[in-house]
Formats: structure tokens, sequence, C-alpha cells
């Protein structure tokens, strides 16, 4: 199937999700009553495990009426993350934290509705209403000079048309502050055959403005050879690939599977560039951990346990910006003379100071 069929055929019935798993009556009853949006790709349907309900791939695809929950979330998450009821005006499009960087918003599609969706009032709940017109972001992109870096998101923009994605590449790169263009998106983990002749076409190519994209691959059950396949077209283009996973308890918050997921994203070339800490949307609680989990994971293992490349930035992202938390077990004293350092085995050493 080219990555139209995956679309049409998208899973998102009881009926195409019951050809790829056995469905718990649970799942079902919580499938009748659903009113939200889910689904994800055959492609994707087809990583699940049949029988096992744990499964982290089903964890994240199908409704739980976990969802109803609602204790440790915020009401209004996304309005708050992203600025929108204070500061300057500004189109939905854009959500602003920094001053030479901004997030653009060009869809509210997806290639799988994740349930840990930060944005899923938006997304998944559909309880925000935004208007995403392109065309309004750009012009605003056109007035602010100071932008250097423009992340263009969704949704996922990767779910847009060539034709619509060259479009914006093209005014995006008239414009002669950008210094990049960065993408997010899903597509290389749930819909790798989106990176086809006619993408590469659109993207590829030697540009005075690089292109960066990060996905977002939280298991290691997630990358395959179709993965593998589309990263290495995006990079053969010129196209840079990183990850942003999300912690997520019961999924990846475990030491090993933690370790596995960042050393299995090397080997098909991504290179890990954050950890999220899931954030505090409404209806997610049951896929948070403690605010420190981020960091003793990168400190159990990570951090001298594995390859520097394999090494994210564990962050927690707030309405004032991106805020990293890493582990402090390095640093056991300091003073005008000398530092004492600890390594990942508890190791200590000292290393003379230079007096400012
Ligand atoms: C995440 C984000 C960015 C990009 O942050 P980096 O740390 O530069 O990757 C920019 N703007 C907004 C609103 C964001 O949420
Ligand atoms: S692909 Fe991104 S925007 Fe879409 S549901 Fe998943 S996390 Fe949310």
């Amino acid at each position: 199937m080219n990555w139209q069929e995956q679309l049409k055929n998208f899973v998102n019935t009881i009926d195409r999700l019951e050809k790829h798993i056995n469905l718990t009556v649970e799942e079902r009853s919580v499938l009748e009553n659903n009113t939200t949006t889910w689904g994800t790709t055959p492609y994707f349907a087809s990583l699940m495990d049949r029988n096992d309900p744990n499964c982290p791939i089903r964890k994240q695809v199908i409704p739980s009426s976990l969802e109803q929950q609602n204790r440790y979330g915020m009401d209004d998450y996304l309005v708050w993350k992203e600025n929108r009821a204070t500061e300057e005006k500004r189109p939905d499009s854009i959500a602003r934290q920094y001053k030479d960087r901004v997030a653009f918003t060009v869809t509210q599609a997806c290639g799988v509705y994740c349930r840990h969706c930060f944005r899923k009032e938006l997304v998944v709940d559909g309880d925000l209403k935004l208007d995403f017109n392109v065309n309004e972001g750009l012009q605003w992109l056109a007035e602010h000079p100071e932008v250097r870096d423009v992340l263009i998101t969704g949704g996922d923009p990767f779910l847009l048309g060539d034709e619509q994605l060259e479009f914006l590449l093209r005014k995006l790169r008239e414009l002669p502050h950008l210094e990049m263009i960065r993408f997010g998106t899903r597509t290389p983990i749930v819909l790798p055959q989106r990176i086809d002749a006619g993408l590469k076409k659109v993207l590829g190519g030697y540009h005075r403005v690089p292109i960066w994209i990060n996905t977002q691959c939280n298991h290691p059950k997630e990358i395959t050879e179709e993965t593998a396949k589309a990263v290495f077209d995006l990079l053969s283009c010129g196209v840079n690939v990183g990850n942003q996973a999300v912690l997520l308890k019961g999924i990846n918050d475990e030491v090993d599977t933690f370790r596995e997921l960042h050393q299995k994203l090397l080997s098909v070339r991504i290179k890990p560039y954050y950890v999220f800490y899931c954030e505090a949307a409404p209806g997610i609680d049951h896929f948070r951990t403690p605010v420190e989990k981020g960091a003793e994971l990168i400190r159990d293992a990570l951090r001298g346990h594995t390859t520097g490349l394999a090494q994210p930035m564990h962050v927690v992202a707030t309405n004032i910006g991106k805020i990293p938390l890493m582990p402090d077990y390095y640093i056991k004293d300091k003073n005008g003379q000398e530092y004492c350092l600890q390594n990942h085995k508890g190791e200590k050493t000292t290393l003379p100071n230079v007096p400012a």
C-alpha cells in the first residue's frame, strides 16, 4: 500500500482493528462508547501484539477508560501551554515561547491519534477549535524578522500532499530571516510509506535553508526495516532526523526498554534529541510518571551505560519553554579550588578548578 492507501484504510473502526488484534472485552466496550478521534494506519496497527492488551503500540492507539479520569491534569492545558490567552496577538497557527523560533501548526490530522498527545484537546478530543490558515501564518512570519527558526507541526505536517508541502517550503525559503526549517512528524514511525519519491523531490537538494526533522518514537517495537529505509531516504536528500520520545508509564519507563529504545534509534540513524516529560494535558494521568523519572532513567540506563550519541536531553515542556531536568548525581562537591565528580558507577574523581 502506498501512503494514500494507508490513509484510505485508516484503522479507526472496530472491524478494521479486529483484523490486527483480538480485542479484550474492556477495549471493545470503550471503543463502542468512544466519542474521540482515534486510530492509526494499517501499517502501524500491524505492529501491534495480537493478544497482549499491554502491547506498547496498542496502549498508544486504543482509547482507555482511564482517559475519563483527571486528577493530575490541567483544564485548558493547550491554551496555557501555548500562551494563547496572553501576550501578543498571533494567528492560531503560531505558538510562541521564544523570541527567535516558533511552532507553526499547519494541520490537525495525524497518522496516529496518540492517546498521550499533549495537544489532545485539539487533535483527539476536539474540544478546542483553532483555525490553521497557512497563509495567515506565512504572513505573520514575514512580519517577524526576529524569527530565525520555524518548527512546522500539527497534527502531522507530512500528511499534507506534496504540492502543499512544496508551496509551504517555497514560501518559507523566500523569507530571508529564516535560517532553518524544522518538521515534527511521526510519519517515519507510523507511515514510513510517506517518504516516497515525490516527497524526496520536495525536500531534497542542496539549499541555503536546511531542513531538520524530529519524529516521535516511544518504544523499540516501533522501529522496523521500513522505518530504517525511510530515515535513510530522508538523510540521503539532506534532511536530518532526530527523535522526541515521550516518557510513558508502562510503555518506556523501565531501564532496559529505555536503553534499547535509544540504542535502536541510532541503529536506524535517528539521533535521540529529547525525552519529554509526559505533559499535564487532561485525561492522561495514567501515562504520567513522577517528574523525577526521566532524569533517573538517563542516570540508570543511558549516561555512561551506552554510546554518547544515544543520549537525549530530558525536558519538561512548559508555557515558558522547555526546561531540562537531567540527573544531578555527578557533582559531589565543589569549591574555588576543586570539583569532586562522580561517574555512573559511583566512582569519584577530583579536578582542579580555575579561579574566575
Ligand atoms: C518545542 C518548541 C520549540 C522548539 O524548541 P527547541 O528546544 O528549539 O527544539 C519552539 N517553539 C515552541 C512553541 C515549542 O513548543
Ligand atoms: S502524532 Fe503528534 S500531534 Fe498527532 S496525536 Fe500523536 S503526538 Fe499528537
